[in-house]
């Protein structure tokens, strides 16, 4: 097996993460099997407890394991299945080497940061190598160069190359080189710094990927490969992408990346064939038709809260030829102002998931708003159960129905939890997570969208669809169009009489890739054009 390792450098937000994606991508295109994996320096044993304003969303695998939003950027840029072996926290590594000590295996000696994390890191690192199904390994370091809390990942990678040799395993250094307006010139020395912190800890990088918003010129680049010890050819420039982030492999392939891992890497292929990611990314770039989405949330402020949903989204204009324009919309301000004002003239609207009840009035305004003007209504997990509080309000009369999750005392709890859940108080990883399959009922709007009747979503909630109101909603026009193989759970609601309004309780984002956009994506903007 091969390695690949990423590190960041000078600031954060650099793309280490996208740049990773696309290499992976250009790999998979010369033929070779990869996989990826990142290590994120925090303490936290995984993010699904974290603020999505902070951390960015985060993202759900099949196995159920809450994971970096990078490994989202992963399973859309390649075929790998990733499994929660891919994403290690030093929460993790400190959690398994300290209940080793307390079980006794390291009886009589005094437990370190080295040997004791650097060697979990990389048995870590290794446990890929037994699986045999892939060719590369690439692994990405989060963080930037120079964190205290990275350097036990970087002393790893360290002792790690060393003994899989150069080789086999090598480093590529993601850095910022900021271009100075008052000076007008592009400034290689926070690069060098960064570097020659790398170095100080016995790491050299192979190749440098160079974010940047201006061309690197020949004379920046031989600053940059003179002064951090690195080939010329392998200073790779990494402007920022005009138009959409699956650009990016097609830019680094132009400048010649996947070329010269694979010459240090000792890898023999033909080179990449990316007609058809050009293809794709065309009909992104280049649509016939236009169309606007209001996303009505409450993590509006970042762009990453809400990552998948909207790459999907794009993903979904492409199949339809069409752009989606999206319209952010903070659910407060409709408690304030009323629906009419933020979401007149949209074509479709989406309410994604979320937790807490800050905002959700607002969100149950739009949800209405959608449904008696017959615009496109897209609910996803907490947007399903929105959908279903409204339509227990206002089209079955039961007043203050109510998610128990916002009003324990509500009269009607239309939505709330399971048994199963409601003893449960540990905030980590106790939810329904994961991918669990669903039957759906033929003839809805879901299976002229799947095609097919049995399907397996993934999941990420606590509180369920009360199926003591199924039939009082049923009486009125609600369709349940998907459940649980055994019936139980609600998974799909519909409205009859609207011309698309679908609400699951499940998080399909995580499914769509720009080749295989997911259905129901796909179905919502095809519904939102018709408009
Ligand atoms: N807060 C809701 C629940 O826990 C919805 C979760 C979500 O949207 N991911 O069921």
């Amino acid at each position: 097996m091969k390695y690949i390792f990423v590190t960041g450098g000078v600031v954060s937000s650099l793309g280490k993460g996208l740049a990773g994606a696309s290499l992976g991508t250009l790999l998979e295109h010369r033929g070779l099997r990869v996989t990826m994996q990142k290590l994120d320096p925090y303490l936290n044993v995984d993010p699904g407890t974290m603020n999505p304003l902070q951390h960015g969303e985060v993202y759900v695998l099949a196995d159920g394991a809450e994971t970096d939003l990078d490994l989202g950027h992963y399973e859309r840029f390649t075929k790998c299945v990733l499994t929660r072996e891919n994403n290690l926290t030093s929460g993790q590594v400190y959690e398994t080497v300290l209940s080793n000590e307390r079980r006794g295996d390291y009886l009589g000696k005094t437990v370190q940061v080295i040997p004791h994390i650097t060697d979990e890191i990389k048995r870590r690192i290794r446990s890929f190598e037994n699986a045999g199904n892939a060719d590369i390994l690439i692994t990405e370091i989060g963080g930037t160069t120079g964190d205290i809390e990275g350097l036990p990942f970087l002393e790893a990678i360290r002792q790690f190359i060393l003994q899989v040799g150069h080789e086999n395993a090598i480093l590529i250094h993601v850095t910022l080189v900021p271009f100075i307006k008052a000076a007008g010139e592009l400034k290689t020395k926070p690069t060098q710094q960064s570097v020659a912190k790398l170095r100080e800890i016995g790491l050299q990088p192979e190749i440098l990927v160079c974010r940047t918003e201006m061309p690197l010129e020949a004379d920046v680049r031989e600053k940059l490969s003179l002064y951090c010890n690195v080939s010329l050819d392998a200073v790779i420039e990494a402007r920022d992408v005009e138009n959409s982030i699956y650009e990016f492999p097609l830019m680094l392939q132009e400048e010649g990346l996947d070329e010269k891992v694979c010459r240090l890497l000792r890898l023999e292929t033909p080179p990449a064939d990316m007609e058809g990611w050009k293809r794709i990314v065309h009909s992104i770039v280049h649509p016939t038709h236009r169309t606007t989405i209001a996303v009505v949330g409450k993590y509006v402020e970042l762009q990453d809260a809400y990552k998948s949903i909207y790459e999907a989204l794009c993903h979904a204009g492409g199949a339809n030829d069409c752009g989606v324009d999206l319209k952010i919309v903070d659910a407060e301000e409709i408690e304030i102002d009323g629906a009419d004002k933020h979401l007149a003239g949209v074509s479709g609207i989406l309410v994604p998931g979320g937790f807490g009840d800050r905002g959700t009035e607002g969100k149950i305004a739009a949800a209405r708003y959608a449904r008696e003007k017959g615009i496109p209504y897209f609910g996803i997990c907490l947007g399903m159960q929105i959908a279903s509080i409204e339509f227990a309000r206002n089209a079955c009369v039961l007043e203050g129905a109510n998610s128990t999750e916002f009003d324990p005392k509500t009269p009607h709890p239309v939505i709330a939890l399971l048994d199963e859940q409601v003893d449960v108080t540990e905030k980590g990883g106790s939810m329904r997570l994961g991918a669990w399959p669903a039957l759906i009922k033929p003839g809805s709007k879901s299976h002229e969208a799947y095609g097919h009747t049995e399907i397996a979503e993934r999941h990420r909630h606590r509180y369920e669809f009360n199926s003591a109101y199924r039939e009082r909603m049923e009486a009125k026009g609600l369709l349940i169009a998907g459940t649980s193989p055994n019936g139980s759970l609600v998974e799909i609601i519909e409205l009859k009489d609207h011309p698309w309004y679908v609400a699951v309780q499940f998080h399909p984002e995580f499914l769509s890739k720009p080749e295989t956009p997911h259905p129901l994506f796909r179905d919502f903007i095809k519904a939102a054009m018709g408009r």
